[in-house]
């Protein structure tokens, strides 16, 4: 019995001496320092850099990125970074005048809509790219040959860890495909112009009650005109923001007798969001569900 209790302690300590000696080399290659602006991006950078990369999210959760101005501990994070990422195009400014002191600084930084053709509206371009499951991977990508350019000894392990992602954005696109195929009609009432990518992408119509930004709040002349085309066109849900007041599109939904239900334009997780693990994919789900059911889908 001491015999074999003896012989246990020993195979447990091979075992701890086997674990350790595969533990060591992963920490003297300590993970990249990785910021992104806002959460879609973060996201993506997660995904295509796994466990070689430590990604902060630099707008926390619950706030509205068009709103955000970072604080100096905010800068100072991605002064200490490796690579910064933001979207450009206009909905992370304060990054894209920061962004030439940076690269002076040795810091990578990286536009993830470079490249990307650009929509415009009333002449000012849209950011609003990752909402499309499809260019959504182009910013993955971009993201991902930053990585293989900051860190090129890793570059294999860039790339699997990119396709896997990738893989599941088409996957999400073909479910867009499929589930917005037939439906009774093609309108969409949104609170502010996220989702023109979206529509472009799956041929949908979009009326827009406030602007690019949630921020600029309609004019009563515009709110009025916005009901009428709302109701001529028999629409019976009005959609809002979890990161925004819904109080825009309940006056509208109340105004034409219609219901409001949530189009989610990932600019950020709640609080909620981030604790019950939601992410980019699952809640592009649930977009989808809540689009079939306002646009009466087969
Ligand atoms: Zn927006």
């Amino acid at each position: 019995m001491k015999y074999k209790n003896t012989l246990a302690i020993y195979k447990s300590l091979l075992i701890v001496a086997a674990a350790t000696l595969l533990i060591l080399p992963a920490r003297a290659n300590a993970a990249m320092r990785v910021a992104a602006s806002f959460y879609p991006l973060a996201h993506f950078a997660k995904q295509a850099g796994g466990s070689l990369t430590n990604v902060e999210t630099i707008i926390p959760a619950g706030i509205e990125p068009h709103e955000f101005d970072p604080a100096p501990k905010d800068i100072r994070r991605i002064y200490a970074s490796k690579v910064f990422i933001f979207n450009g195009a206009g909905i992370d400014l304060w990054a894209e005048k920061i962004a030439p002191d940076l690269e002076k600084k040795g810091v990578l930084t990286v536009n993830a809509t470079s490249g990307i053709t650009l929509l415009t509206t009333h002449g000012q371009a849209d950011p609003h790219v990752w909402v499309d499951p499809v260019l959504a991977q182009k910013e993955v990508e971009i993201i991902r040959n930053s990585f293989i350019k900051a860190d090129p000894k890793n570059e294999q392990a860039y790339r699997t860890n990119a396709e896997a992602y990738l893989d599941k954005l088409r996957v999400l696109d073909g479910k867009f495909r499929d589930g917005l195929k037939s439906c009774a009609t093609r309108k969409i009432v949104t609170s502010h112009g996220a989702f023109t990518y979206l529509a472009a992408r799956y041929n949908l119509e979009t009326l827009v009650l406030s602007g690019l930004s949630p921020s600029e709040e309609p004019s009563p002349r515009r709110l009025g005109e916005a009901v009428k085309t709302a109701r001529a066109q028999g629409i019976r849900y009005i959609f809002f923001e979890s990161l925004v007041s819904p109080k825009i599109a309940d006056t509208v939904a109340r105004e034409i007798g219609a219901a409001t239900l949530v189009l989610n334009p990932l600019e950020g997780l709640t609080p909620a969001d981030a604790v019950a693990g939601r992410d980019y994919v699952s809640i592009m789900e649930d977009n989808l569900k809540n689009l079939r059911i306002a646009l009466s889908c087969q």
